[in-house]
């Protein structure tokens, strides 16, 4: 079927036309440039974004595709979870563009979707299940056991407090690096000794086990970041940069790999998606191979242009839901920000 998918629950305004498991067109704007200087995304300059982009993203989408909306089989839309006013600008685009076109609209769960990317690959592969997949963005840091795509997704575990992608960007405001500080850390860091600081691993210790075996927890790290700096600072030493941020990133991609990797042993599944924004990290990816290799995981990393948000993998999901005939929406659902990932159609 030919899907148009509109995803708008963070930051990125993002149409995808697929047909199928083909990627037709995938066009994604950001207004990131526009939350720079707050140092974090801001919910009401993001909805007003998605707003302006919209349009002028569709028409570029669908001349891409070489198709027209007349032709469309079906219109997918993220519902949730992400930024209240963000999904609502996506949710109210996808709803008039269904009922002006009298086509079926699928409301998705963003985070499912960033699994349903993996079916766009192009090299000759596909996604084998059941999967565990690790989500690492700037809001979300997911641990799931995906048994299939449209019908049965749990959630292991979840960050307790700050995101991957967030930890990133707080360490690299109390360096001084710009924001989003996520690929500035990755490049201080290649000039570092990761085994110069050891940083926590937040959530390893035997103690928290029992209760949070998958769930991720990066604030302390943060917190042991800052007091390190500090104290050099106060000891009018020089912050070793490139020490720091190794240190950092080390312990973030170790977290985030041995939990996963716990995971895939515990479940039996010896396959593991990466997903999100925050898997441009060069030693995530790194460590990712290391691990899986040593484990006999096999990984599976979608291209960047999907990893991170983008309407494509919404307009996939959508396609898989309708392949396996499950019937659309009612265009009574609303934006939800907190949908759970087990509610992958709303
Ligand atoms: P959502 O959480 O809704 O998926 P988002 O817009 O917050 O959306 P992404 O756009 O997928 O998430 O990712 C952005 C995040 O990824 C930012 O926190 C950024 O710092 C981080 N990031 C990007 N590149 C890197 C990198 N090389 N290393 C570490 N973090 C990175
Ligand atoms: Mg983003
Ligand atoms: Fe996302």
């Amino acid at each position: 079927p030919l899907i148009l998918g509109i995803e708008t629950s963070c930051d990125e305004t993002g149409i995808g036309i697929v047909r199928g498991s083909t990627l037709l067109a995938n066009v994604i704007t950001s207004s990131m440039d526009e939350h720079a200087r707050y140092g974090g995304v801001v919910p009401e300059v993001a909805a007003r974004a998605h707003l302006e982009a919209l349009e002028p993203a569709l028409r570029a989408a669908l001349a891409e595709a070489g198709v027209t909306l007349a032709e469309l089989d079906a219109i997918a839309v993220t519902s949730g979870p992400g930024l209240s006013g963000a999904l609502m600008v996506g949710v109210g685009a996808a709803k008039a563009l269904a009922v002006a076109l009298d086509k079926p609209i699928y409301a998705v769960n963003h985070l499912v979707g960033h699994v349903g990317a993996d079916v766009l690959r192009t090299d000759g592969t596909s996604i084998e299940l059941p999967t565990i997949a690790l989500l690492v963005s700037g809001g979300h840091t997911s641990l799931l056991l995906v048994r299939d795509l449209v019908s049965d997704v749990e959630l292991l575990g979840e960050t307790i407090d700050d995101a991957a992608g967030e930890a990133f960007d707080k360490v690299a405001r109390l360096l001084g690096l710009p924001y989003p500080g996520g690929p500035h850390i990755d490049r201080v860091a290649e000039g570092g000794d990761p085994k110069a600081i050891r940083f926590p691993r937040g959530l390893s210790q035997s103690k928290d086990m029992a209760k949070h075996r998958y769930d991720f927890s990066f604030s302390g790290l943060k917190t042991a970041v800052a007091r390190w700096v500090e104290a050099k600072r106060d000891a009018g030493e020089d912050v070793p940069m490139a020490d720091v941020a190794a240190s950092f990133r080390e312990a973030v991609a170790d977290i985030l790999l041995t939990k996963a990797l716990a995971a895939c042993a515990a479940y039996g599944i010896p396959r593991l998606l990466l997903g999100g924004g925050v898997v441009a990290n060069a030693r995530i990816r790194e460590l990712a191979a290391e691990r899986c290799a040593a484990a006999g995981v096999e990984l599976r990393i979608p291209p960047l242009e999907l990893c991170t948000d983008n309407g494509a993998m919404i307009a996939a999901l959508g396609a898989q839901l309708v392949q396996a005939g499950f019937p659309p929406s009612t265009l009574d659902f609303s934006a939800d920000s907190t949908l759970p990932v087990t509610t992958i159609q709303a």
